[in-house]
């Protein structure tokens, strides 16, 4: 039973007390728990189903956890979101940032890495390259389609979760062994979506989430047990009927993906700069032409008075005025929140950092 379980992970007693009851479990076992401690995983998105996942990933005791997001935490966050707390969105907190906090807390023995970053073709590959699973937190299509193109390239699984409302689903994708994104979703969707008719608020109930992220959680168990072995099924939750639907999906065996290996979502390098709607929100992204490491603290002596609603070492909120502030993130970046014209908030970055900065003109 035992001899295939990783020779170098050592459980300390405190270990063995921690997970005496999932020992107990006959799947599991010390065997078991040894595979999840030298099991590396990613979590990209810290929203409601990202965070969802990490915490019952670090419960379980996988590790190492990466997480990824390039966002901060917002008090609408609050209801559905696994993790964050009141003093988080107050502060304006960065989801990566308070996710990995809160991951810490729970098992202080676990290695949890959080990135700070919006997920592009152009780094992907680094966040993704050393891990065993890929677990999508994300909230739009064309993030997922890019995580399938790096997931069938490198062979490394992953798990898709969609939401809304009560309803969600869940595919695990085993490069090879079964159907990919693009097989089961047909890139219409993905086009709609970039076109921004899907561009609006969802709504979504936490209960429901957590049933998805659950069974999205227990696909990643059984996976890093070495006892999934169904790459077929999706499953289709409705969360109000209490429903889980099993639909048997077959792979497209013309598929441009993973049949013929062509990675076109992956290829579309060369970073975004300047300003842009973030889709759902009354709130615009600002990339700086130039990637820069900003001491908040510092800067923040500048502002007026008043200016400044809350500075950390992560990010800094300047208020415009009573609907407007800024979100400065110690990269540069920022978002415009309560404007959805990007040339204004393209003004106001200028007026309100660049100036500050001493860049501007
Ligand atoms: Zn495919």
């Amino acid at each position: 039973m035992d001899k295939d379980a990783p020779d170098h992970v050592f459980l300390t007693p405190e270990l063995i007390e921690r997970f005496s009851r999932q020992i107990l479990v006959k799947d599991i076992g010390v065997s078991g728990l040894k595979k999840l401690r030298s099991s590396r995983v990613v979590v990209i998105g810290c929203g409601a189903t990202g965070t969802a996942q990490a915490e019952l990933l670090a419960r379980l005791g996988i590790g190492y956890i990466r997480v990824v997001d390039k966002d901060y935490v917002d008090i609408s966050n609050l209801p559905r979101t696994h993790l964050y707390t009141y003093i988080d969105a107050k502060q304006s907190i960065p989801k990566a940032i308070a996710c990995a906090n809160r991951l810490s807390e729970i098992d202080p023995t676990i290695h949890v890495e959080p990135v700070i970053t919006r997920v592009t073709p152009d780094n992907i590959e680094d966040l993704v390259r050393d891990v065993d699973l890929i677990i999508d937190g994300t909230d739009n299509l064309a993030t997922r389609f890019l995580i399938n193109d790096v997931s069938i390239k490198y062979g490394i699984p992953w798990i898709f979760v969609g939401f809304s409302s009560w309803y969600g689903q869940v595919f695990f994708i085993n490069p090879g062994k079964g159907p990919c994104l693009d097989c089961i979703i047909p890139r219409r969707i993905l086009e709609r979506e970039e076109r921004g008719d899907a561009c609006e608020v969802l709504g979504a109930v936490n209960t429901a989430i957590a049933l998805v992220s659950s069974i999205a959680a227990t696909l990643a168990l059984k996976h890093l047990l070495g006892i999934l072995n169904d790459y077929n099924t999706l499953y289709v939750v409705n969360g109000k009927r209490l429903e889980i639907h099993h639909v048997r999906i077959e792979r497209n065996m013309d598929c441009p993906t993973c049949i013929h290996r062509r990675f076109e979502f992956l290829a579309k390098k060369g970073s975004r700069r300047g300003a842009t709607r973030i889709c759902g929100s009354n709130a615009v992204e600002i990339t700086p032409p130039v990637k820069t490491s900003l001491n908040l603290e510092e800067l923040s002596k500048r502002y007026e008075p008043g200016k400044i609603l809350s500075v950390n070492k992560y990010t800094m909120r300047i208020m415009v005025d009573d609907i407007v502030s800024i979100i400065l993130f110690n990269d540069g970046r920022a978002i415009i929140d309560g404007v959805n014209d990007e040339e204004y908030a393209w003004k106001l970055y200028r007026r309100y950092v660049l100036d500050k900065m001493g860049l501007g003109g």
